[in-house]
């Protein structure tokens, strides 16, 4: 589950981590008052009105701007508020703001010069720890960073038996190029950081940019922060925080219905049942020359009700040329399912446009295919998986 940047920086805060302050605010009266908070707390005169969407890159899209007076909060956040902020993250259709963070001007002018670095903390899959990513390159878009100048991205792995250790923050700070007041100020940043991410089962955090302030404080001023959903169970207060506005309405819907769906962008839809039998469905749409245009894992309950649901949601994306049924029914019966997906066949009548092409195997797989074959429907049926990738290759070519 991702969260907003005032979402993260308020976990962040709870572990210590010191972070640009901001409030959040729905409406420029919000927006205002806030600004007058902050300065009371902060002092600051100056401040940024930044969007609140899951998505990078805002500055660049116009989401994130300075105001050096509160008629000029008023002014940015009615701007930002309301408008469809379009990132290289969000895609062409952008993304509708409802609200903006209202943070304290940090880049002020002081005895030593800001710089902007990039942290992120992540799970580095091949080896099997977590490990933290940085660079003296902060505040740009680090896939740029990664393709022109990888030499400037260093890596630190993290020892699962005893945590980030004192000799590696001090290192990391040290490669940032830091020293004096910043040097320890960043090590108890990145300790503090390195916590967060435990404490909370994050899957990502990316902090782009940490700030040396001018007075050599080390802040988050922007925090992109992934939760693991499978830990949500113990979080509740940040399950809480989850903002479906920002999701995909689809995604939504069908997790509602209890089906595990991601949307992607080939022709052919599959319903399935089972995640590891789902992967293995795409890749022999790949072999037969398709392209998945989705995931989706129906669970163990493929009943009328539920295939319907799943072929509603398949069908809503256009570029749907053919759907491949491919279930295994080992605790449920195959004619069960083949009574299922015919029921909804038929309840959908004329909803269904493009070929759909079931393979059952496992019990009872042999009365399910000729249970589908004898319908009359436009149903075509498989039983081996080879046989099922050359219906789907007749019909995408
Ligand atoms: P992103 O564009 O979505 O990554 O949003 P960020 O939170 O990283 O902000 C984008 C950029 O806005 C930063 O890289 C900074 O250059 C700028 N910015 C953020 N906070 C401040 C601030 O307090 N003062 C000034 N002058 N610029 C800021
Ligand atoms: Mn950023």
């Amino acid at each position: 589950m991702n969260l907003h940047e005032y979402q993260g920086k308020e976990i962040l805060s709870r572990y210590g981590v010191k972070v640009q302050r901001g409030i959040v605010a729905s409406t420029p009266d919000e927006a205002v008052e806030a600004a007058k908070k902050l300065t009371e707390e902060t002092g600051t005169g100056w401040h940024v009105v930044k969007a609140q969407v899951h998505a990078g890159g805002r500055g660049k899209g116009g989401g994130v701007k300075l105001a050096k007076s509160l008629d000029e909060v008023r002014e940015k956040a009615s701007e930002i508020i309301g408008m469809r902020l379009i990132t290289p993250q969000t895609g062409a259709a952008g993304k509708i703001v409802h609200q903006v963070m209202i943070a304290e001007d940090v880049y002020y002018p002081g005895e030593s010069e800001t710089s902007e670095f990039y942290v992120s903390v992540l799970m580095n899959r091949a080896r099997g720890r977590d490990m933290i990513m940085y660079s003296t390159e902060g505040g740009m878009d680090i896939e740029s960073v990664a393709e022109h100048t990888p030499e400037k991205i260093f890596t630190e792995e993290i020892d699962p038996m005893v945590g980030l250790q004192g000799f590696q923050a001090r290192k990391i700070a040290f490669n940032l190029g830091l020293s004096g007041a910043a040097f320890k100020d960043f090590v108890k940043f990145i300790s503090s950081l390195y916590k967060a991410f435990e404490g909370v089962d994050a899957s990502l955090f990316e902090i782009n940019p940490v700030l040396k302030t001018s007075d050599n404080q080390i802040l988050a001023v922007d925090a992109k922060v992934t939760i693991d959903n499978n830990s949500l169970f113990r979080h509740p207060d940040i399950a809480e925080m989850r903002d479906i506005r920002e999701e995909d309405p689809t995604e939504v819907e069908a997790g509602e219905a209890g089906l595990n769906f991601v949307k992607l962008d080939g022709n052919v839809g599959c319903m399935v049942n089972g995640a590891g039998l789902a992967m293995a469905t795409m890749d022999i749409i790949k072999l037969s020359g398709g392209n998945p245009a989705n995931f989706l894992d129906v669970g163990g309950t493929a009943d009328a009700e539920r295939v319907e649901k799943a072929f509603r949601i398949i069908l809503r994306d256009e570029n749907v040329e053919a759907i491949l049924v491919n279930i295994f029914g080992g605790i449920v019966r195959c004619d069960r399912v083949a009574q299922g997906i015919l029921d909804a066949y038929q309840n959908m009548g004329d909803a269904i446009k493009v070929p759909i092409i079931v393979r059952l195997q496992g019990t009872n797989a042999e009365i399910a295919k000729k249970m589908i074959d004898d319908s009359g429907l436009k149903v075509l049926s498989a039983i081996t998986l080879e046989e099922a990738a050359n219906r789907v290759k007749e019909v995408v070519s």
